[in-house]
């Protein structure tokens, strides 16, 4: 029986609404998880109730501020099956052309690669590109590309191919840097050298959507210790993902990111060794 489900929902905070617009879900497998054993990550994913292999969520946000549609991150386009966020939008009634500024988190497949249209050309031809300098750094480096092992090549082939487009409207911002007014880059660097939150601050309220700091919900709350095997660098993920717990716990500042479960907006707190993540209560409006 299937699940009917938008795919889109509406957050308000402050003056901007923020859309939660569903991209995928795919079957990642426990082969994916580095820094903790496989039988250790599938017991606490089997603990909360999660299906076996595991599943990871892809979705992509849309913030109304200011009169303006700004898209945070593009999902996987035509790549990997094929992605939702394009008829989504359309579905909100948001031409590709009214999408003037595109907020990046980092340049892996399902972030990115729903900036090109299935000819390589640019999706969002009116769009300016907003990312982390040292990401634009690291994945359009040819002579880092040449020297990449195989098994890294595609990926940089992929972050070029979806930025060519859009090679003389890049915009490269430092941590802290404003992308527009209430719209500012946090580096939170490991899952990629320039992976980047955005902190949506509206004065009273605000949000991180924090990119990749979680891959998988299920597991890497209980155990903040868990990374990726495409994890640019694994320490330092972990690392990061620590100081990203730690300031979301210990502000109660409200946070989503691409790959937490549908709808993806919460808090997190404190439980125990680890943290829980306590989503956001179901509203009939935004
Ligand atoms: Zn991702």
């Amino acid at each position: 029986m299937q699940n009917i489900n938008s795919g889109i929902h509406h957050l308000t905070v402050g003056g901007a609404t923020v859309t939660a617009l569903n991209d995928l879900v795919f079957e990642a497998g426990t082969g994916v998880v580095a820094g903790l054993p496989a039988e250790e990550a599938d017991a606490i994913l089997r603990g909360n109730f999660r299906r076996l292999p595991a599943r990871i969520t892809v979705s992509a946000f849309l913030i109304t501020l200011g009169g303006q549609h700004i898209l945070v991150d593009s999902g996987v386009g035509a790549n990997m099956g094929g992605g939702q966020v394009r008829p989504r939008l359309a579905r909100l009634g948001i031409d590709s052309n009214a999408i003037r500024t595109i907020l990046i988190t980092h340049a892996h497949v399902d972030h990115v690669s729903g900036l090109v249209d299935e000819h390589g050309g640019a999706y969002f031809p009116e769009a300016q590109i907003v990312l982390h300098e040292a990401e634009a750094g690291y994945w359009l480096d040819e002579a880092r590309e040449a020297a990449a092992p195989e098994a890294v090549k595609g990926a940089f082939a992929t972050a070029r191919t979806a930025l060519a487009p859009y090679r003389n409207r890049l915009k490269l911002v430092k941590d802290g840097q404003e992308a527009v007014p209430g719209l500012r880059a946090r580096h939170f660097p490991g899952h990629t050298p320039g992976h980047s939150g955005w902190l949506l601050d509206q004065g009273s309220d605000a949000l991180l959507i924090w990119g990749d700091i979680v891959h998988l919900p299920g597991l890497q709350f209980r155990q903040p210790k868990a990374g990726m095997l495409f994890d640019t660098d694994v320490e330092q993920a972990r690392a990061t993902r620590a100081r990203v717990f730690d300031m979301a716990a210990a502000d109660k500042l409200r946070v989503c990111g691409m790959h937490l479960d549908f709808p993806t907006f919460g808090h997190v707190v404190k439980a125990g060794e680890g943290y829980q993540f306590v989503p956001e209560v179901w509203m009939p409006t935004a």
